[in-house]
């Protein structure tokens, strides 16, 4: 029997009733007929490693950037652990990181037996601590690594002091949450030594799988890191190092070309939403038990992540009531780095950075991508509201 249009399975409706902490397919969706035909063209040329689309790519990265180079590589953590390499960082060598990050920050640094030494953050922005850099650099410091937590930028005019003045040590920005973000009118990548980015699918500019991506202004690092990625061979067979295999997919720099141009008007829907939430938790008085996050002045955050403080120890519960709602919220990030069992040879303890291990109690997540509408941003604000037992009483503006 011929199948019949009711014999298929029905394409799911968008469920109304609950709100996804993020949904790809609604930025992916619209740009399909152009990604297909990007992926075709690669799929075409039969050049997929490298070749004219990754070219492209990193030249068009590198504009968007405000740096002379950008290289491409298979993720953001080869990207760190890259710009590591290429800096020559080994044993006995001391690499200044943030322990309320993402898990690669860190493992770049322990890959190369090199050694993590963690700061603790700012309770404001959940960026690092320029003063705790400060007491942590030894004759052993080389490199710093400040974070770009969720879209904003560190406080890189003070470490960028901090770091000339011990000594000119390079300063990696890790930049992979922060793709377009400002500091002092200048953009994430431009302000350190290297930017190291990623591309992940969850990230401001995601692919299609996995990418990454380093910047910088030093013609002699961009040539070292284009050699390191590619198995240390300069030219082919001829090894002049070990490096490892890590480049970008031609596949995936089309798409990305595909979605670098409408990044922006992605921030812009971020910044929109950030704004929102902001307006109605002043105006509910939700702001009493949940402190939202700070932009500093002379940062523009492109907001990967909207985290905001929930006081009182009521986080778990709260996300609890959201996810019977089918409300997305999520912990970024529950343990922090220096607590973690694989990084118990370092000796860290409890209690050794309590800004960070208090902000791993209280921070909850909240969905801000463009394609939230305003009627489920309503949802989130009025299912916070319930459990705080505000009335949300949510006046048509
Ligand atoms: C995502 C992320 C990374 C790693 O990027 P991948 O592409 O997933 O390897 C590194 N650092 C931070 C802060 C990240 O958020």
């Amino acid at each position: 029997m011929a199948p019949t249009d009711t014999q298929l399975t029905p394409v799911p409706m968008l469920d109304v009733l609950g709100v996804p902490m993020l949904d790809v397919n609604r930025q992916n969706g619209p740009l399909q007929e152009e990604l297909s035909a990007a992926l075709a063209a690669v799929c075409a040329s039969g050049a997929f490693v490298n070749g004219p689309a990754v070219k492209q790519f990193e030249e068009e990265m590198a504009r968007y950037c405000g740096t002379r180079h950008a290289i491409g590589c298979a993720s953001g953590s080869d990207a760190l652990l890259l710009a590591l390499m290429a800096l020559g960082i080994g044993p006995g060598d001391e690499v200044i990181v943030p322990s309320f990050t993402f898990f690669a920050t860190a493992s770049s640094v322990t890959r190369l037996g090199a050694t993590p030494v963690f700061t603790d953050i700012v309770p404001e922005t959940f960026n690092v601590d320029p003063g705790d850099i400060a007491r942590k650099i030894t004759p052993r410091t080389k490199a710093i690594m400040p974070v770009h937590l969720f879209g904003q930028c560190a406080n890189m005019g003070a470490i960028n002091t901090l770091a000339r003045e011990a000594g000119r040590i390079p300063v990696i920005e890790d930049a992979a949450q922060a793709i377009g973000a400002e500091f002092e009118h200048r953009r994430a990548g431009s302000l350190g030594r290297m930017g190291c980015f990623s591309f992940y699918p969850t990230k401001n500019l995601g692919g299609l799988g996995d990418g990454g991506l380093i910047t910088t202004d030093n013609t002699e690092l961009a040539d070292k890191l284009r050699i390191l990625r590619d198995h240390g061979q300069h030219p082919r067979y001829y090894h002049h190092e070990v490096g490892i295999n890590s480049r970008l997919d031609a596949l995936q720099a089309a798409a990305l070309s595909v979605k670098l141009p409408r990044l922006d008007s992605y921030a812009a829907g971020r910044q929109k939403n950030a704004q929102a939430y902001a307006r109605e938790f002043a105006r509910t008085g939700l702001d009493s038990r949940i402190a939202i996050p700070t932009v500093k002045p002379g940062c523009a955050s492109v907001w990967n992540q909207f985290t905001v403080r929930v006081r009182d120890g009521e986080r778990d519960n709260l996300q609890k009531h959201l996810a019977e709602r089918k409300i997305g919220a999520a912990v970024y990030y529950p343990v922090p780095l220096h607590l973690q069992k694989c990084f118990a040879f370092l000796g860290h303890h409890e209690g050794s950075l309590p800004v960070t291990e208090l902000a791993c109690r209280e921070v909850l997540s909240l969905p801000i991508y463009e394609c939230l509408t305003t009627d489920e941003q309503t949802q989130v604000i009025g299912a916070i509201a319930e459990y705080f037992g505000f009335a949300a009483n949510r006046q048509a503006a």
